[in-house]
């Protein structure tokens, strides 16, 4: 008899949707949204509907495997779990042994986002290891995260909700049907209410249709706006120098660099014309509540960092806080009383242990002289092949036969036919897990909604069998996943009234507030830098990263165009790229630059660069600005006639801030293909 049960969705998105999942004979057969998350209120995207082809399909590995075939060539053999433990046992032991600890790498990423399957036992065995660290916030979201921590700090901004309080909001790099989906209903309520909607992205995606005013910017160059907006908003005496006096930091130092970008400047640089930046700069000074609300596109170029701090100093600058609906719609991460070290055994890390960053994975994987080199390789929650930069470096590296890589993943990822070991992992579905948010405030639970699929197993269990394999005694690799959840947040904190959060009800989310009222910047929450400042020119950042100030310098390249591969509304980042209805990729291109090619609508294309080529169908639209072409990022080698996809020609090169990656500043050239 089918069964309707509470679940979440763990995919890397902000929302963190509740919903309502049909289960028949163990069969996962339908997912729907549910009312128990009041931001996503019964609605989610149309991506996750495909769901138990996900869960159910072939593709999913239902036992563990050892290569049989060469590298690459996705050839295995079923084994028991007893074995492919005891393989990785004997072969991270002699690596250990030979070249240290640190020659074993943990790659993985965002796939699951709950506290369990996210980082929780996994992170406890590698540190016990000794494992090498890798900073993983460099791939996405953490060029932006740092240039608001370097900012304002780690501190929650505002609610998603209340966007619809908002008179003009200034959505900056979001593509938000596809990106952000439950922001769209304040945003319409907002513009029934009159708000004005302002849309800066280089494409005119679906919500820069409703908008008043769509900047079509050129990728990399947001600080240019920035600067010129503040530099245009001081000539218009819109500057709140009595905010700036009380709570700013630096921004005499910052408006010196912005009187340097005149509007013209900044036109030229950022190809939008000069009427529309004074057009913005006039409404952000007479319209209030203003909100911005910024994606992750502008991080993704060597100016990310930059680009950021300089859109963030303008609500700063124009005193735009602490009205309700107003300042600045950034990630909700900090909203939750997270315990990290104790969820994930930090005490087990060893002094001095070397991190590694994400984006310099394919580099350092072919790195003879890395001190050690890196010898073993645990992929998991990450499809590191199609979702890097310089994707052909990447496979380089994991074809290396001195490589012992394992790789656990819910289906067989063209990364995990480089694997030496497969392990059958589970989905959300078949775990309990604890869902924080980045997006929103809610925090979630959910129980399993159907037994594992074949031999699969939770990453907790996984990563607790391997411990026991390894000899790891300590009580902290026993952990049951109910007490992982309780280790994952403060339990004195008010917020949870007492209850654990491992018994916190599945059939409601609970909101985070700040002594019993919303996040509201400058009203319930408050800078959390050193000074306790805004700081626009930032001790912290100079330290770090040599950057007191932003700063801007443009990308050089021989190849014209610039290619962007923005979020699709099929995958989340390549979730659900193994499955045929995501197969639909194509190149975006603006009519003018189409026509000096002779290339036509729906035309086979070529485009190249230093670092490989790819051929994809073009699509002729002018909802892409001239000079720029666009693909979606995650399509798998499924849809590629080469082996090769966007991420091939995206380069290595690492941002101002979180030496993050920078997929925007990939330039190409594009002809007809001609076979
Ligand atoms: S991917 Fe995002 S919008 Fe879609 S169901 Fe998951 S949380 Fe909701």
């Amino acid at each position: 008899m089918a069964q309707t049960l509470p679940s979440v969705c763990p995919l890397d998105c902000g929302d963190t949707c509740s919903m309502t999942v049909t289960v028949e004979a163990d069969q996962l057969v339908n997912v729907r949204g549910s009312r128990v998350n009041p931001l996503t209120r019964g609605a989610v995207c149309a991506k996750v509907t495909h769901y138990p082809e996900l869960v159910h399909g072939p593709d999913r590995p239902r036992v563990p495997l050892r290569r049989v075939g060469p590298k690459g060539e996705g050839r295995f053999e079923p084994v028991t779990w007893e074995t492919a433990l005891d393989l990785i046992y004997e072969r991270f032991t002699e690596i250990r042994e030979h070249f240290g600890a640190e020659a074993i790498v943990p790659l993985n990423y965002a796939g699951p986002h709950g506290f369990l399957a996210g980082g929780s036992m996994d992170f406890r065995f590698f540190y016990k290891l000794g494992a090498s660290r890798l900073a993983r916030r460099p791939l996405c979201g953490g060029i932006k995260a740092e240039a608001f921590a370097g900012t304002y700090g780690a501190v929650p901004t505002m609610r998603p909700e209340h966007v619809a309080h908002a008179r003009l909001i200034m959505v900056w790099g979001n593509n938000i049907t596809v990106s952000q989906l439950h922001l769209m209903p304040p945003i319409i309520e907002a513009q029934k209410q009159g708000a004005k909607l302002v849309v800066i992205d280089p494409r005119r995606v679906q919500v820069a249709r409703r908008a008043d005013l769509h900047l079509a910017i050129k990728p990399g160059t947001d600080v240019m706006l920035a600067w010129a907006l503040a530099a245009e908003l001081e000539r218009l005496g819109g500057l709140d120098h009595d905010f700036i006096a009380e709570h700013v930091l630096g921004a005499e130092a910052f408006m010196v660099q912005a009187r340097q970008v005149t509007v013209v400047k900044a036109a030229a640089e950022c190809g939008v014309p000069e009427s529309q930046i004074r057009q913005l700069a006039e409404m952000y000074h007479t319209i209030s509540p203003a909100v911005i609300v910024p994606g992750n596109g502008p991080e993704r170029n060597q100016n990310g960092g930059s680009g950021w701090r300089a859109v963030f100093a303008l609500p700063a600058l124009a005193g735009k806080f602490g009205a309700l609906g107003g300042g600045l719609l950034q990630g909700a991460s900090a909203s939750f009383p997270k315990t990290t070290p104790t969820l994930q055994g930090e005490a087990f890390i060893a002094p001095h242990t070397r991190t590694l960053n994400i984006v310099h994975m394919g580099r350092d994987l072919l790195d003879a002289h890395l001190d050690p080199p890196i010898k073993g390789l645990f992929i998991y929650n990450h499809n590191p092949v199609i979702v890097h930069p310089d994707q052909n470096r990447m496979k380089r590296g994991l074809l290396r036969e001195d490589l012992f890589t394992v790789v656990s993943d819910i289906v067989m990822t063209d990364s995990a036919a480089y694997a030496d070991v497969v392990l059958p992992a589970c989905s959300h579905f078949e775990h309990a897990e604890l869902y924080p948010a980045y997006g929103q405030h809610f925090l979630q639970r959910a129980e399993p909604v159907m037994p594992p699929v074949g031999e699969a197993l939770p990453n907790t269990e996984l990563f607790r069998r391997l411990a026991a394999r390894f000899g790891f005694s300590e009580p902290e690799f026993r952990a049951t996943d109910a007490e992982l959840m309780d280790e994952a947040l403060a339990l004195d904190d008010v917020r949870l009234h007492g209850l654990r959060p491992s018994q916190l009800p599945t059939d409601k989310a609970l909101l985070m507030t700040f002594d019993g009222e919303d996040a509201m910047l400058f009203k319930t929450t408050f800078p959390r830098t050193p000074s306790g400042k805004v700081e626009l020119q930032s001790e912290s950042l100079e330290r770090m990263y040599g950057q007191p100030l932003p700063t801007y310098r443009p990308v050089e390249s021989p190849y014209p165009l610039a290619l962007i591969s923005p979020s699709s509304d099929q995958r989340t980042t390549s979730t659900f790229g193994g499955l045929s209805y995501s197969d639909r990729v194509w190149l975006d291109m603006h009519p003018q630059d189409a026509e000096v090619r002779q290339i036509a609508d729906g035309m086979l294309v070529r485009l190249w660069n230093e670092l490989g080529e790819v051929f994809l169908p073009a699509r002729l639209t002018d909802t892409i600005c001239p000079g720029v072409v666009s693909s979606d990022k995650g399509a798998w080698f499924r849809t590629s006639s080469n082996g090769q996809t966007v991420s091939a020609l995206a380069p290595g090169h690492t941002a101002d801030l979180s030496e993050g990656a920078c997929y925007n500043d990939a330039r190409v050239e594009v002809e007809p293909y001609r076979g």
